[in-house]
């Protein structure tokens, strides 16, 4: 597994920063997020550290398909797949990308607002 020894979520994925989890498998991992934007703010990350969505090759199709699919699943879980939510990724400066490994927000619980700022 691709890790880096100086970043947050790897160090959240391998247990060395707490996290309040909600959701760990073999490919992915969800926490909640520290700083929630909505009443229900999960992250979701690929355990293997990928810094964004720019760095996805053919080969992680799969591994990208889990982390939604799982989202969806987490949803669920949360009673808000009815109501509906937003999963998100930010990607780079513009797109306000804070941590450089790729994750999914799954944000819900709240009538959200768009377009986003
Ligand atoms: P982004 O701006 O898309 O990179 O989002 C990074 C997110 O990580 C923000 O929503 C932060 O609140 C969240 N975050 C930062 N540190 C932690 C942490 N230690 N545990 C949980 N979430 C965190
Ligand atoms: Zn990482």
């Amino acid at each position: 597994m691709a890790v880096s020894n100086d970043c947050l979520f790897c160090k959240i994925v391998a247990g060395l920063i707490p996290a309040s989890p909600v959701y760990q498998d073999d490919a992915v991992t969800a926490f909640r997020d520290i700083n929630a934007q909505a009443p229900i703010h999960i992250l979701l990350v690929p355990n293997q550290h990928l810094a964004s969505t720019n760095d996805l090759q053919p080969e992680h199709d799969a591994l990208v398909g889990r982390l939604v699919r799982t989202a969806a699943s987490l949803a669920e879980g949360e009673g808000i797949h009815h109501s509906g939510y937003r999963l998100v990724t930010n990607c780079g400066r513009e797109g306000r990308q804070a941590v450089m490994h790729l994750h999914f927000h799954l944000l819900g619980g709240r009538h959200l607002g768009w377009p986003p700022g």
